[in-house]
């Protein structure tokens, strides 16, 4: 027995000391669902993912959310703009493969090309960005709640994975939604998030797509940030026992989860530190070290705002046995569309704004980002929108 305990600390702190690079195929149930070989298919597919600072753009929006993108800059919401945007941001940049480890494309994005006609999945594969795809049909009221959500998308999920694999993806986003209010997160809302993202997260393994696990919990509202460390560490600990339950492989999975951050409405401001502080612990009380990395969603905040909690966050002074990284949408993408405004002679300028975002977010991800203190306009304003959608 004290053997036993003596081999599992010295292998948890040997882990520590070497980051959550060592593959681990040992899994402690009886009846496992991966083969070896499966395990480690993930378990490297997630690594190279955040390897080295790197982070995921998510670039997913559904056709809807990506209307309402457009519409603020008064473009049309026509499959041509969708695929230029994302056209322009796949080709930003010879070197956007150091910062960006992975892109999360809408189906209808997996199945387009570039303007030279490569398809979007080889397109950025031949610059070794790992190809992920939103798998989720989207929230759904959760009855017997106060307004509370789950989200769909079970049926037929296993058979959508397997022909994503083959058509080119390697992981999968899944997005789940809490908030806060008096009566909320409810017990019911916390415990059905953590099962259907236990049940997907199980499903894209067993056909070879890392499942990206969000449970994202907006930040609409006045609580402040304990009340979110609070309600983040009553989330992530009830997911995780899920996950677990339902046998999925941790090393080949990554955690999308909100930043610790005091709601939109909150009149008392918090600063970068404080965030990170708050924000990593709750995580290292709630997420196992053999999560190869943790990829935020920047849900509302500005570009800047989101780059300097990352960069403090991987600066703090508490063990971090996870990569910390990024998985923004907004936050990578705001500055890149107000240069673009739809037209063809701004697509270097809106590069140029995604590659300085990414880049940005690249060195923050390893705590080596230093603000220059003059970010323009655009990055500094604030992306929140109420009930967010994706
Ligand atoms: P934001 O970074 O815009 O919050 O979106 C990330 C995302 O993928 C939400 O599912």
């Amino acid at each position: 027995m004290w053997l036993q305990l003596s081999i599992a600390t010295h292998a948890l702190q040997s882990h520590r000391r070497k980051g959550p690079y060592k593959w681990s195929s040992t899994m402690a149930h009886q009846f496992p669902a991966l083969s070896t070989e499966q395990k480690k298919e993930l378990s490297d597919i997630a690594q190279r993912i955040v390897k080295d600072g790197r982070g995921i753009l998510a670039a997913d929006e559904s056709v809807g959310t990506m209307g309402s993108r457009l519409k603020r800059i008064n473009v049309e919401n026509i499959e041509e703009n969708r695929r230029f945007f994302r056209n322009l941001l796949f080709t930003a940049d010879p070197k956007l493969n150091e910062s960006i480890g992975g892109v999360i494309l809408f189906h209808e994005t997996l199945y387009q090309k570039s303007s030279d006609g490569v398809l979007f999945p080889k397109l950025l594969k031949d610059q070794g960005i790992v190809v992920g795809i939103k798998v989720d049909k989207g929230v759904a009221p959760l009855a017997g709640t106060d307004g509370e959500s789950t989200t769909q998308g079970l049926d037929g999920l296993a058979e959508r994975c397997a022909q994503y694999k083959k058509d080119g993806a390697d992981f999968a986003k899944w997005r789940c939604v809490l908030k806060i209010t008096d009566h909320a997160p409810s017990t019911l809302a916390i415990y059905e998030n953590a099962n259907v993202l236990a049940r997907y997260a199980s499903i894209c393994q067993q056909n070879g797509l890392v499942p990206i696990v969000e449970p994202e919990i907006l930040c609409d509202g006045e609580h402040d940030l304990r009340r979110c460390q609070y309600e983040t560490e009553k989330v992530l600990s009830a997911v995780y026992h899920s996950l677990v339950q339902h046998h999925v492989y941790l090393e080949g999975t990554l955690l999308k989860p909100n930043m610790v951050t005091a709601g939109q409405s909150c009149p008392q401001k918090f600063t970068p530190e404080e965030v990170a502080m708050a924000t990593v612990t709750a995580l290292s009380r709630t997420v196992p070290p053999a999560v190869p990395g943790i990829c935020f969603l920047s849900g509302g905040q500005s570009e800047e705002e989101a780059s300097l909690n990352l960069n403090a966050m991987n600066r703090c002074s508490i063990v971090r046995p996870w990569r910390l990284s990024f998985s923004y949408g907004r936050a990578l993408q705001a500055s890149a569309l107000s240069a673009w405004v739809g037209k063809t002679e701004n697509k270097k300028a809106a590069q140029e704004a995604f590659a300085k975002r990414a880049k940005i977010n690249g060195l923050a991800s390893v705590g080596k980002y230093v603000p220059s203190g003059s970010s323009d306009s655009a990055s500094s304003t604030s992306l929140f929108q109420a009930s967010y959608s994706y």
